[in-house]
């Protein structure tokens, strides 16, 4: 027998920063240039922000004499798929992207998905920059390395983990957000309260009718507790082997929820109600109490999110839905639940807490 060792242990560093800056945006080619980051940039976008951001993104590369191609595809989550990544990529190809090249997601949690996708693999991986413009990926899918799309089989069901070389956050390009879009980054901005910060959660509680007048004060806030939240989780769980699991409150039964009502429900719909139910859960199991669900249903209900199952879901399609769900372990459901507003509990150094089905019964 022969047997030839491939030595690869390194110890590689995959840090970067989340810049937040009003203006920022017409900052990032000089901070690019500077750094030496690549010679030709594919500034990939989805056809609402092309029209809003692209333009003026590019024209600013062009000034600090970047070569640049804007590459835009039909906005939605349908989109975020194989076929379009193929087709990103194939716009490359033509155009010569080289090793030499760097990616730009400018867009929405889609954009910074696929394009994150599309830079984890294109010539076996090019530095990426996330520009996200929507609260969830502000907060959210900007952080963190994971990239991926969807398949008819599920959500980000083939994708890779991918650090973005940094996060470039103008508070300014979320003033052109619709109030739903803000709805959909506050549910996770109400989770992050509730599994780590009690202070953002009362700032929460205190401050919605600034967030909803896009006070751009009261959205720096929210974003950098999310960001510094989700960056610390991520530093210390890259892999999601632990604590990282923490993020995944409200998302058992909320993922349950969103795939039933064939994603009629929004995701971040589907997390509110998936956090009251868990809520309800950590509640039975005698871990949590019903006063700081109580903030918790009525901070929901402020940011103008539902907090019911729908009636027609049963509890038992949304237990197999569960089983189903990448976050299911050995066919057994795990959760993780809040003690208090701020903290999750650890049972025997495990977040994740194997759940009875009796109990998940009993509750929806
Ligand atoms: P999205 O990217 O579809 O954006 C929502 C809508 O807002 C789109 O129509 C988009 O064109 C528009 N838009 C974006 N920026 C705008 C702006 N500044 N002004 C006006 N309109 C704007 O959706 P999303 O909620 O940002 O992200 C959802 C996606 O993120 C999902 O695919 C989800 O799987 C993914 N996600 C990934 C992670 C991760 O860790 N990688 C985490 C959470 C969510």
């Amino acid at each position: 027998m022969t047997d030839i060792r491939v030595t690869l242990k390194k110890t590689e560093d995959k840090s970067y920063s989340i810049i937040i800056e009003d203006c920022v945006l017409n900052k990032i080619p000089e901070i690019i240039k500077d750094a030496g980051l690549g010679y030709k940039f594919a500034i990939i976008t989805d056809s609402n922000v092309e029209k809003l951001y692209a333009g003026k993104l590019s024209d600013e590369f062009k000034q600090h004499g970047l070569e640049n191609k804007i590459i835009s595809f039909e906005a939605g989550e349908q989109n975020k798929n194989r076929e379009i990544k193929a087709w990103i990529e194939d716009q490359m190809l033509k155009d010569k992207f080289g090793r030499d090249s760097a990616v730009m997601a400018l867009g929405g949690g889609v954009v910074g998905d696929i394009a994150g996708y599309v830079a984890a693999s294109y010539t076996r991986g090019l530095p990426y920059v996330q520009i996200p413009t929507t609260l969830v990926a502000c907060v959210d899918s900007s952080i963190g390395g994971k990239t991926a799309v969807d398949t008819p089989h599920g959500k980000n069901l083939i994708g890779a983990f991918h650090q973005p070389w940094a996060v470039f956050i103008d508070v300014s390009t979320l003033l052109t957000l619709n109030e739903k879009e803000i709805r959909e980054g506050l549910a996770e901005v109400i989770k992050y309260g509730v599994i780590s910060d009690e202070d953002l959660f009362t700032f929460l509680e205190d401050n919605m009718g600034h967030i909803f007048s896009y006070d751009k004060e009261a959205l720096t806030h929210i974003i950098k507790r999310g960001c510094e939240i989700k960056a610390e989780v991520v530093e210390k769980d890259e892999k999601e082997s632990n604590l990282r699991k923490i993020l995944n409150f409200g998302h058992t039964i909320g993922h349950a929820v969103e795939n039933l009502s064939e994603y009629k429900i929004s995701h971040g719909e589907a997390i509110s109600i998936g956090m009251i139910a868990e809520g309800k859960i950590a509640i039975e199991m005698g871990i949590w109490n019903q006063y700081e669900l109580s903030r918790l249903e009525n901070l929901i209900n402020k940011a103008g999110l539902p907090t019911q199952v729908p009636e027609y879901m049963s509890a038992e399609k949304i237990i197999d839905a569960m089983k189903l769900d990448k976050k299911s372990r050995g066919g057994s459901i795990e959760m993780v639940l809040p003690d208090k507003i701020g903290h999750m509990v650890i049972i025997d150094q495990c977040y994740g807490i194997k759940i009875d089905e009796a109990v998940i019964k009993k509750i929806l």
